[in-house]
């Protein structure tokens, strides 16, 4: 999390689209400041989706379970965490470790021009569908970017175009609308990426 604004884990948004080693590539430890601004969280601007729409478990490092659709107890008003100086302490590392890889600003604004789930009902079934899909999409983004960096050039211009797709979808929507299978993508931006990091070494 990056600002006295909110930020949870997205334990269970999508049951098998985070099933997926995607820190075995490496986005994990790659730090916001590496990554182009749109894929660094930007809490201020965001009305607190991943303490609102994901489940967590307290086993997981969120101090209490919670439901799907359910703001955290700890969410205030302006969306900002009224533990947030404490959540270690607290026993939310989970929250902590979060990285939603700007999905949640990108949703917030990008899609909902600045409303919030707070607005009704249709509205909050609406962001948090498409919350659950930008925050797997802008995952993708970040690791793709860093293969960018690391691959052959003709590997890396198929990743660019790749990139450059999952941007598309994102900018028109068609991320929440289009009859696609997020599942299914994921593994084929993995294997992509895999097969041209491991083209890569190989001529190291
Ligand atoms: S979804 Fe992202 S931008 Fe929004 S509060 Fe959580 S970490 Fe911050
Ligand atoms: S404790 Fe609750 S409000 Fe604070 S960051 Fe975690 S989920 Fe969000």
């Amino acid at each position: 999390m990056s600002s006295e604004l909110s930020g949870a884990a997205d334990a269970n948004c999508e049951p098998g689209v985070a099933d997926q080693p995607v820190a075995s590539i490496g986005v994990a430890s790659m730090r916001p400041g590496q990554r182009s601004p749109h894929l660094r969280a930007d809490c201020t601007n965001c009305c607190g989706l991943c303490c609102v729409a994901p489940s967590f478990e307290a086993h997981q490092g969120f101090g209490f379970s919670k439901p799907a659709h359910t703001p955290c107890m700890h969410l205030l008003a302006d969306f900002g965490c009224l533990i947030h100086e404490q959540l270690q302490a607290r026993g939310f590392p989970g929250c902590h470790a979060f990285d939603c890889y700007g999905a949640g600003q990108r949703v917030t604004q990008g899609l909902f021009r600045g409303e919030s789930w707070r607005a009704s009902a249709e509205v909050a079934t609406r962001m948090f569908h498409a919350y659950h899909r930008y925050r797997a999409l802008h995952e993708l983004l970040a690791m793709l970017e860093l293969a960018i960096e690391s691959s052959l050039p003709a590997d890396a211009t198929q990743l660019r175009m790749r990139f450059q797709s999952l941007e598309s979808m994102c900018d028109s929507g068609a991320a929440v609308h289009a009859g696609f299978s997020l599942e299914v993508l994921r593994r084929e931006v993995l294997q992509q990426v895999r097969e041209a990091l491991g083209r890569a070494q190989r001529v190291a």
